[in-house]
């Protein structure tokens, strides 16, 4: 690498839960009004899930399962924000930080307009990201296969590191 050039890294995550009675709904951090949350070991949090593998796969390290394994009892129930601010500690500490992330969501209910920028705000806050540099789109699917009404959701992420502080 020449000197003074930027080593930049991209990643990749997905992630999937089933909706559950007696849960919140946390989508990026922020809950959402709905009659079911997401079921998991954790608060099931798919969205940060998904960011959480993008950022692990940027820096080439096993993925979210492997480092919070559900047979972990001290992760029962855990906010995935800690597990992000974790994450995202190792980012930095390998001489990385965060310039972007781009995510959609597979979600057939709740629609997710109505929160989509409060889903972001919370997302550029967690992430220290402006607004202006974190996506979000949320598709229903609806009329094909990959729709599950009402029964579940997947969220993909795609984060970009440039190296440097
Ligand atoms: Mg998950």
């Amino acid at each position: 690498m020449d000197r003074g050039e930027s080593d930049r890294r991209s990643g990749i995550g997905f992630d999937a839960h089933e909706l559950t009675v007696g849960r919140e709904l946390k989508l990026g951090g922020h809950v959402v009004p709905f009659d079911r949350g997401l079921a998991g070991h954790s608060d099931g949090d798919v969205l940060l899930h998904a960011i959480i593998d993008a950022l692990l796969g940027a820096l080439a390290l096993p993925d979210i399962g492997s480092r919070y394994p559900d047979s972990d009892p001290e992760l029962a129930d855990v906010d995935s924000r800690r597990l992000l601010q974790e994450v995202l500690g190792e980012v930095r500490l390998r001489g990385y930080r965060l310039e972007q992330v781009d995510c959609v969501l597979v979600c057939d209910r709740p629609r997710i307009q109505p929160y989509r920028d409060a889903i972001v705000s919370s997302l550029s806050t967690l992430l220290a990201l402006p607004p202006d540099r974190v996506g979000l789109k949320a598709k229903s699917c609806e009329g094909t296969a990959l729709a599950i009404p009402g029964s579940s959701l997947a969220a993909l992420a795609i984060v970009q590191l440039a190296s440097g502080r």
